[in-house]
């Protein structure tokens, strides 16, 4: 089987309709025909300052949302990546092969940093460390959101430098970016991604809402001037965005949708979706807590997966090290 790795930070108590409309269904849908990988990305998330409480239980909270929205870990490999030494070594060989030029360029790096007081190191080599995480797996395809699109791009680049230098070691992956829901918009904010790490309580949608919060989202989503439903980004963004989860939720096309609400206002398609919504998250939010209650099997799982993962991880990061010239 072809393989794929990918990963989610563990940033936040609850995943966000963006991680899971462009990520984690991504995932779902690929554990099938790939040998897969996902990882919770908690040394990720310490780019930025993190409680220690807090990212304990934002790891397993979000590996209970792993599997809660469709991961089998019979099928996947689902592992927690400080569990994994092999990528922050590997990382380290690869910071050395990034230019500060190269790093400094990324708008993540450059969006982020502007909001922080303290910027870290490790916010500016973050890429460096996704480049590591992808590469030990030496997967064909990395499922992710249009905002790592620059990320991945880095990462080809590194395997191709690397191989050019030292022979070849590493397989040059491809993006795996969904064209109509690679990016989930604030609904307070269409103009913004919808985020883990910004403060935008009306504006984000999580999966573990319950069925009330959800609603209050929906009906109070910033919608566009004009009062057709049309699906123009550029005209109405607020309302293409909401057809996009419409669409992503149903697994109706946007222009079926189109069709349907001819005629209709903003309230109906909001009624609608909020009651949508409400149905496909319920499941979700339910097996999440059912999972949460019993963490000793949780951890049993992702015990498992980090040491299949370490497994293949080690023979990559020892080629590396011989390569380099480690004894
Ligand atoms: P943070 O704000 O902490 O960076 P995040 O919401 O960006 O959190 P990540 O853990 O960084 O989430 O990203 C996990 C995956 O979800 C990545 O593949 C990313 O591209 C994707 N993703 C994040 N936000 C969106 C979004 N709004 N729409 C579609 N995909 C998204
Ligand atoms: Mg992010």
């Amino acid at each position: 089987l072809p393989r794929t790795v990918s990963g989610i930070q563990a940033t936040s108590d609850s995943l966000h309709l963006g991680n899971y409309i462009g990520a984690l269904q991504q995932f779902v849908a690929h554990q099938e025909s790939h040998d897969a990988f996902y990882f919770i990305a908690n040394m990720h998330a310490i780019t930025v300052e993190q409680d220690p409480t807090d990212l304990r239980e934002r790891t397993l909270r979000t590996a209970a949302q792993f599997i809660a929205a469709g991961l089998d870990p019979e099928k996947s490999t689902i592992f927690v990546q400080s569990q994994v030494p092999a990528h922050p070594k590997l990382s380290w060989v690869l910071e050395c092969t990034t230019s500060m030029g190269e790093a400094g360029r990324m708008t993540q790096f450059k969006d982020k940093s502007a909001k922080q007081e303290h910027v870290s190191l490790g916010l500016l080599t973050y890429p460096a460390l996704m480049a590591a995480d992808i590469l030990l797996y030496n997967p064909q395809m990395v499922p992710v959101g249009e905002d790592q699109r620059q990320h991945l791009e880095l990462t080809r680049n590194l395997a191709e430098r690397f191989n050019y230098r030292f022979g070849e070691t590493f397989v040059v992956p491809d993006a795996q970016i969904m064209k109509t829901t690679a990016k989930i918009y604030d609904l307070q904010n269409p103009g913004a991604k919808m985020s883990k790490s910004l403060p935008s309580p009306l504006g984000r949608i999580d999966l573990l809402d319950d069925a009330k919060s959800l609603t209050k989202k929906i009906k109070s989503a910033v919608t566009d001037d004009g009062k057709e439903i049309a699906f123009d980004p550029e005209a109405k963004p607020g309302v293409s965005n909401l057809l996009t989860i419409y669409s992503s939720l149903t697994g109706r096309s946007v222009d079926d949708i189109v069709a349907e609400y001819e005629g209709k206002m903003y309230g109906h398609l909001k009624f609608d979706l909020a009651e949508i919504a409400v149905g496909a998250l319920a499941p979700v939010r339910e097996r999440t807590n059912e999972l949460l209650q019993d963490r000793a099997q949780l951890q049993r799982i992702l015990d498992a997966g980090a040491a299949k993962a370490d497994e293949i991880a080690e023979v990559t990061l020892r080629d590396v090290y011989d390569k380099v010239g480690f004894i």
